[in-house]
């Protein structure tokens, strides 16, 4: 979510979903679906292919549904918080990590670097998981994390910079859509499987 404060009363929430970004620049983008022009002469624009994207103009933002909903902003959560969150859930960790209401804001990409990163199998349930193995989760979720911010975004599928560059961050991913080429840590091919109806790539060596 995107909250864009206007005035202590007035919000545009913005969820770009699957196809959306934001484009600032003085001539129409792409897919362009509402255009903001602003007292600079720029223009801010809500680009979105499928038209998925979220774009309201609220008085609380903390009153949404979709906000109230949506699980802890894991930049928020502290050690101790992360551990006693994903302790004795059942759910397979990979679609736990890319559950919104559980924990906010990971996707597909990142739920793969975290496991890899880790040495998590994707598939393997949270409360098989010991406190020490859910610490190494969280400082790998938090380090893949604030990598791709670092590198501005990972531009592998739909995702834009604000100018609309690509993000720098896809030649630092070590297993996202890299079927059958060699683990970084062990050379085993990587291998890819569907994991609660997502495609998921992880080293059957380095992963247990
Ligand atoms: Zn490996």
């Amino acid at each position: 979510m995107l909250i864009l404060k206007l005035s202590d009363k007035l919000f545009i929430i913005i969820h770009l979903r699957i196809s959306g970004s934001l484009f600032l620049g003085k001539k129409e983008g792409r897919y362009a679906r509402i255009i903001f022009k602003l007292s600079d002469g720029r223009w801010l624009q809500f680009c979105d292919g499928r038209v998925l994207g979220e774009l309201r103009l609220v008085n609380d933002w903390r009153e949404l549904p979709i906000v109230k909903t949506m699980g802890p902003e894991p930049l928020d959560l502290t050690r101790q918080g992360f551990v006693k969150l994903f302790t004795g859930k059942k759910t397979k960790i990979k679609p736990l990590l890319m559950d919104q209401a559980f924990i906010a804001g990971i996707g597909n990409i990142y739920a793969q670097e975290a496991v890899f990163c880790a040495g998590i199998h994707p598939q393997r349930e949270a409360n098989k998981l010991n406190a020490e193995d859910l610490v190494r989760l969280y400082n790998c979720l938090l380090k893949v994390l604030r990598e791709g911010i670092k590198n501005k975004g990972t531009s592998a599928d739909s995702y834009y910079q604000l100018d609309g560059s690509k993000g720098g961050n896809v030649p630092y991913l070590k297993v996202y859509q890299r079927d059958n080429q060699p683990c970084l840590k062990c050379k085993t091919p990587l291998k890819r499987i569907v994991v609660a109806g997502r495609g998921t790539t992880f080293c059957p060596h380095c992963q247990k």
